[in-house]
C-alpha cells in the first residue's frame, strides 16, 4: 500500500475532544486489513534493527500498535497507563497538559534495568506524552532507544522536543 492510500485511512474528525481541534481518527485504518498490516509492517522494519528488548505502549491507542508490533518482532509488551488503573505496585510520573496535568504509571519492575526499549504510541503532537514516558522510563534504568508513531502532527513540534530530549523519535505517516 503507498504512504497515501495509508494516510487516506486516516480520519480527520473536527471539534473533537473541543471546539477547534482536528482529531486525527485511527480507529478507521484499524478497521482495515490491509492498511492495518501495512502500517504494523512499516513499524516493525523501523523497529527490528534496534533489535529492542521490550515494546512499551502508552494508553490507549499505542496498546493496539505497540501490542501488534510486539507480536510482530516476538517481543514482550508493556503498557504505561493513565493514573490509577494498575492493579499491583506502580511506579509513575506527573506531567503538564495544554490545560492541567495528568500522570503516567507502570508496574514497577516490569521493565528491567538496562531494558532497552521502544515506546511506541499512535500520534505524537506535542510530544508532552512521550516526553514523560520516556522520562518514567529512564528513571526505572531503561534506555529508550526509540518513539515510533503512527502519526505526526509537525506543527506541533513533538518530534523536535524529543529530539532535544535526546530521545530519537519517527513516525510513519505525517
Ligand atoms: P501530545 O502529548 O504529543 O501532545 O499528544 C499525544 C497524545 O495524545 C497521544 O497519546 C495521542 O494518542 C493523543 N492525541 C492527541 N491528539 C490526537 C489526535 O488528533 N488523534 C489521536 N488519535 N490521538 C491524539
Amino acid at each position: 500500500m503507498s504512504t497515501d492510500s495509508l494516510t487516506a485511512l486516516v480520519r480527520t474528525i473536527p471539534d473533537f475532544p473541543k471546539p477547534g481541534i482536528l482529531f486525527r481518527d485511527i480507529t478507521t485504518l484499524l478497521a482495515d486489513g490491509d492498511g492495518l498490516r501495512d502500517l504494523v509492517n512499516r513499524m516493525a522494519a523501523v523497529a527490528q534493527p534496534l533489535d529492542p528488548d521490550l515494546i512499551v505502549g502508552i494508553e490507549a491507542r499505542g496498546f493496539i500498535l505497540g501490542a501488534a508490533l510486539a507480536l510482530a518482532l516476538g517481543k514482550g509488551f508493556v503498557p504505561v497507563r493513565k493514573k490509577g488503573k494498575l492493579p499491583g505496585k506502580t511506579v509513575g510520573i506527573d506531567y503538564c497538559l495544554e490545560y492541567g496535568a495528568d500522570r503516567l504509571e507502570m508496574h514497577e519492575g516490569q521493565v528491567p534495568v538496562g531494558a532497552r526499549v521502544l515506546l511506541v504510541d499512535d500520534l505524537i503532537a506535542t510530544g508532552g506524552t512521550a516526553l514523560a514516558a520516556a522520562q518514567l522510563l529512564r528513571e526505572q534504568g531503561a534506555s529508550v532507544l526509540m518513539a515510533l508513531f503512527a502519526i505526526d502532527l509537525p506543527d506541533l513540534g513533538g518530534m523536535v522536543a524529543l529530539e532535544a530530549d535526546g530521545v530519537a523519535a519517527q513516525a510513519i505517516i505525517a
